[in-house]
């Protein structure tokens, strides 16, 4: 990776980031579900250069039993970075950084689960930062939801995420990295579009009342642009699309209710 060179500025005079996008624009985003054959469920996210995967184990038993919950799933977050997935080599041991984001993801994550139809049960959900370039937990909670959804836990939403953040004055949704670190600031948040509900909301820099308004406005309109991503994303998988063999749909239909009529008849 070539060293990082501070820009000279983030917000051009045209009015567009270093990377060509203007203000509102989130960076080119793919989703994919189903990527790990071996996890329960599972969802890759590709955000910009930000690359992650997530995979969903259970629900199972829950080992150590004391962190057993008696009225519901306990939804145990394990977020990790690569040791590669920075600049500079990631200690492969857990930071307190990664800690904490597993907390901030899992309650982000939790207000969408109905976690009570698995009493004393465990929900993994392992996360791997494979690649970062700002952004990495909200982009983790976008393949974190799908890898839920993949694995049939029982949900009320997804959960789309998104941060908005400052740079030379002007408000950027999706910040790259460049701008998270030489930007004034940024509010990493999530909802459930369901309900409006908002499952997680940081704040990192000074924003004005007014600013910050207007960042969750901003957050709130990406995130029902993500969520449209993320069903398309589950559909793509779960849902058969007419054009990929409409007449084969067609003739086993037809083969089953043949099959039915010579059942009756007999
Ligand atoms: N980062 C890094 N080394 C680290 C941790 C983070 O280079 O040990 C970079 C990484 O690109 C990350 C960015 O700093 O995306 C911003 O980190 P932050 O803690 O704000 O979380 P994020 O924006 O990824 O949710």
């Amino acid at each position: 990776m070539s060293p990082e060179i501070k820009p000279d500025f983030l917000i051009s005079p045209e009015g567009l980031r270093v990377d060509g996008r203007r203000p509102d624009e989130l960076r080119p985003i793919e989703l994919k579900v189903g990527v790990l054959k071996q996890a329960d469920g599972s969802a890759s996210i590709r955000q910009g250069k930000t690359y992650i995967l997530a995979a969903v184990y259970g629900p199972r038993e829950l080992h150590p039993r004391h962190l057993t919950l008696n009225d519901r799933a306990y939804l145990r977050v394990e977020y990790r970075m690569a040791t590669f997935s920075v600049p500079d080599r990631k200690r492969p041991a857990p930071s307190r950084r990664e800690k904490e984001i597993s907390m901030v993801i899992a309650n982000a994550l939790k207000p969408a689960l109905f976690l009570e139809e698995y009493p004393k049960a465990v929900v993994d959900v392992f996360i791997q930062v494979i690649q970062a370039d700002g952004g990495t937990r909200c982009a983790a909670i976008n393949a974190a939801s799908l890898a839920l959804a993949d694995a049939g836990i029982p949900m009320k939403s997804l959960v789309p995420a998104v941060a908005v953040g400052k740079a030379d004055g002007q408000l950027l949704v999706d910040l790259g990295d460049e701008e998270d670190k030489y930007g004034q600031g940024d509010v990493p948040m999530a909802i459930l579009p369901q309900t409006g509900e908002i499952t997680l909301l940081q704040q990192d820099g000074f924003f004005t009342r007014e600013e910050l308004i207007e960042a969750m406005q901003m957050g709130i309109n990406s995130c029902k642009y993500l969520h449209e991503l993320q069903k398309d994303a589950l559909k793509r998988v779960y849902v058969r699309n007419p054009e990929d063999g409409e007449d084969d749909f067609d003739d086993d239909l037809e083969a089953d209710l043949g099959e039915s009529e010579i059942m009756e008849d007999e």
